[in-house]
């Protein structure tokens, strides 16, 4: 078995390595030359980090990112008050990281590829996808390079404007709104404290203003303004202007762009997430506005689903792919939608990212099922100790390719090679409330750690 990745973004990179540590031979190619190099999503939700500490990249994620930064909300000139897009939310047992985490997306994908790395695999740059055709066997893809290369599946991790969906003739449904416009850039600003994040706007448009959001590992923020024209100047003297028009002349000085670009907001959803053995995810299945911060997160979470059910290879796994991501990245897009409509409409709210953009709660049960913890859902960790008196976690003993059975007292030996005995081998009230677990009770736990 092989799979083919066209797209070295944070789905191709956390699919590479969803593959690679399984053992399963796995290329990852994208046509870019060099690495991107600028900050566009991010914010890191929590339920990435609990996938990044599955993956063994979240101790290097936590390292260089910092958690969200209170916002200084200046309005004409007067700071007004400080504001957080989300409260900073106290761990539970079940859920060990509760907060988002920032961090540039160039420097996730860099922990990213070194990972990849660690399991022999490089990312091939400058080797775009330029053909391919498929039989009920075999993938047969054209690369830029002229090589030919046979795969069992070929997955288009190729972004939102991605070849794989467009050769496969899959529609992708939504809206660009043409009448928005965003200026985004990294860049360093003397005279503003690198602790906190900036939101700059007349008091009588207060919703309409430029945000500069701290980036860690330098000095630099992520700079976004609104635009009201196409002919925008992203060098560093434009934003200095807007700089200048929303904070004050004075406020701040720019210095160190390192990336800039026009952005407008899309909400697009692929029609097919799948086509025989030619699948898509990431921001090729679906496109967002940046409000919530979501995109780069469902990527990733595509490719968490996606990668275990390649692995296995039998039709009626590989099928629930479609049916739970497409399903999922159709909420997500209205949540995203909802904060950019408010946003649009001046609506304060929008500046509270609620509950449901941690991606904590996503889960493919049955909707028609409404019992509290049920196959589809989410597993919960849950401190444990063992027979010795040794502290750990529940994540920690599902950690890994595997899938899990996890038994509440069991009375006979297991036959399952990853079993967890809670009661016998592992001791956790935690984990019995948790789970709602009771005596003889077993729960199967699928390699990306929801319920089976
Ligand atoms: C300005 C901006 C701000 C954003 N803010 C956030 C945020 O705060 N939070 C968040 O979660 N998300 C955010 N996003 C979205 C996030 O950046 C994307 O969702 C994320 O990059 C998607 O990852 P991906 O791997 O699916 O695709 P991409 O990152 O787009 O990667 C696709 C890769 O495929 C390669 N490729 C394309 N065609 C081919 C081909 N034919 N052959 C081989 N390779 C190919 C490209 O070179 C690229 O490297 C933002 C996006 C933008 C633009």
């Amino acid at each position: 078995m092989n799979v083919l990745i066209a797209g070295a973004g944070p789905t191709g990179l956390t699919l590479g390595i969803e593959l690679a540590r399984r053992g399963i031979p796995v290329r990852v190619i994208d046509k870019a030359t060099e690495y991107f190099d600028g900050s566009r999503g991010d914010g890191l939700q929590p339920r990435t980090l609990e996938v990044f500490e599955d993956l063994g990249v979240l101790d290097e994620v936590l390292r260089q990112g910092i958690s969200m930064p209170p916002m200084k909300i200046h309005l004409s000139g007067q700071l007004v008050g400080e504001r957080r897009m989300a409260d900073p939310v106290e761990p539970t047992p079940a859920i060990p990281y509760p907060n988002a985490l920032m961090l540039g997306q160039s420097r996730t994908e860099a922990i990213l590829r070194d990972k990849l790395a660690e399991y022999g695999v490089q990312v091939e740059l400058d080797t775009a996808l330029v053909g391919f055709t498929q039989t009920e066997e075999t993938v047969t893809a054209e690369l830029s390079t002229g090589e030919t290369v046979e795969a069992d599946y070929l997955v288009g991790a190729d972004g939102g404007r991605s070849f794989v969906r467009k050769h496969l003739g899959i529609a992708f449904e939504g809206t660009t709104d043409e009448s928005i416009r965003m200026l985004l850039g990294d860049v360093s600003a003397d005279g503003l404290d690198h602790q906190s994040g900036y939101w700059f706007a007349a008091a009588d448009n207060p919703m309409a203003g430029i945000a500069l959001t701290p980036l860690s590992g330098g000095d630099q923020f992520q700079f976004g303004a609104p635009l009201d024209s196409d002919d925008a100047d992203t060098s560093l003297e434009g934003l200095q202007a807007l700089v200048d028009k929303y904070a004050g002349p004075g406020v701040a000085k720019l210095r160190n762009l390192t990336w800039s670009t026009v952005w407008r907001p899309n909400v697009r959803l692929a029609e097919r997430f799948r086509v025989g053995r030619v699948f898509i995810a990431g921001d090729a299945a679906h496109v967002h506005p940046p409000t919530g911060g979501q995109g780069l997160n469902t990527g990733v979470q595509d490719a968490y689903n996606l990668g275990w059910k390649l692995a296995d290879g039998r039709e009626e796994v590989l099928a629930t792919y479609e049916t739970e991501r497409r399903t999922n990245a159709a909420r997500v897009l209205g949540i995203s939608e909802d904060l950019m409509q408010k946003h649009v409409d001046g609506d304060e709210s929008a500046m509270d990212r609620g509950e449901n953009t941690r991606q904590l709660d996503v889960s493919y049960r049955n909707p028609a099922d409404t019992r509290p913890l049920v196959s589809g859902d989410r597993a919960p960790d849950a401190p444990l100790v063992d027979a010795a008196g040794n502290k750990t976690r529940l994540f920690e003993l599902f950690r890994g390719p595997h899938e899990t059975l996890i038994r509440f007292s069991p009375t006979t030996p297991p036959t399952h090679p990853h079993t967890v005995d809670i009661g016998t081998a592992y001791h956790s009230p935690d984990a019995v409330a948790a789970y709602c677990a009771h005596s003889g009770d077993e729960i199967l736990i699928r390699p990306d750690g929801y319920l089976a």
